[in-house]
């Protein structure tokens, strides 16, 4: 069947722990048009009916200012993934969304099957089809930011790239391997000493505040602005470095990606691409690492242009 007009418009939602945007977009070949963009508060203390109704909402809303009378197909990308077996939510840092059949409520809200992926599948997806990651064949997309995920995509039967999320639904999820199982910092997940709770924004600003004894951990941002004249905070980034390459280098040793691209608000130290590949190199099994870890194309686009990229 030739595709129209119609069947090529998509809308896409990136549902984070404190807000939640919507997209309305046309997809054309290797390019995309976005015709409507909403963001709103995703208010989670208000609880699970509240980001259900607030989600169909921020939906509608978008469509409408599109100009659109019918519903596209809507993809939605989140924190987390959906349980194959029983169909509620699992693993989202939006804890009162798990547990929850969060995908059948809002479909039924919406009048349509919403598909669903997680949200650092989704920013993956966006990078390997519209940014950094295109013309590669296997891309690994890192979060690293508040938390740390990642998401695989592998070109499909048709030969567009598609993000794999295993029969799990937990492909990509390195960050919560356990480095140090005993003694590491308690992670939400349940375990302790999880790759997230060293490499994350949080615990990079937690570990400096208890080196230096503060009461209030200072921001990244301010961490990072003291390096020269501080060489506790140079040492905290150094380290963090050092265990960033560690890290990525079991990924790379597993699915040996064509390419890494990095998001979240990390991505922004530029030493992760060059001293962090440098780490890396030590670790791949390998005598040499060919693999480029990028930056993402396309911001804080990519999660919501993802999530358009699903249905
Ligand atoms: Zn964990």
């Amino acid at each position: 069947m030739e595709p129209t007009a119609q069947n090529q418009l998509r809308v896409g939602v990136d549902l984070g722990g404190t807000k939640m945007e919507a997209v309305v977009l046309r997809l054309s070949g290797d390019s995309f048009e976005v015709l409507s963009r909403l963001r709103r508060p995703t208010e989670r203390e208000l609880g699970y009916e509240h980001i259900q109704s607030a989600l169909a909402d921020l939906v509608y809303d978008t469509v409408r200012q599109a100009g659109l009378t019918d519903m596209p197909p809507i993809g939605v990308g989140m924190p987390g993934s959906i349980s194959r077996r029983s169909g509620l939510i699992k693993n989202s840092n939006t804890t009162c969304l798990n547990g929850r059949p969060f995908r059948d409520d809002v479909s039924a809200k919406l009048g349509q099957r919403v598909r669903f992926a997680n949200d650092a599948n989704c920013f993956a997806l966006a990078e390997a089809r519209f940014g950094a990651g295109r013309g590669h064949s296997v891309v690994f997309g890192v979060i690293l930011g508040t938390g740390v995920g990642g998401g695989l995509v592998i070109p499909s039967i048709s030969g567009l790239p598609d993000a794999w999320d295993g029969p799990q639904g937990i492909a990509g999820e390195w960050g919560h391997v356990s480095l140090d199982p005993e003694n590491g910092p308690s992670c939400y997940c349940g375990r302790r000493g999880c790759i997230e709770t060293y490499l994350s924004g949080p615990a990079l600003e937690a570990r400096y505040a208890s080196l230096r004894g503060l009461a209030q951990p200072l921001s990244l941002r301010q961490i990072v602005d003291r390096r020269a004249e501080d060489p506790v905070a140079q040492q905290v980034l150094d380290a963090h470095c050092q265990l960033f390459g560690r890290a990525i280098a079991t990924v790379i040793n597993i699915v040996d990606p064509d390419l890494i691209v990095m998001g979240g608000g990390l991505s922004h130290l530029s030493w992760l691409y060059q001293a962090g590949a440098t780490e890396a190199a030590k670790w791949v099994f390998s005598d040499e690492l060919t693999t480029p870890i990028v930056a993402n194309q396309l911001g804080d686009s990519a999660g919501v242009i993802g999530a358009a990229l699903l249905p």
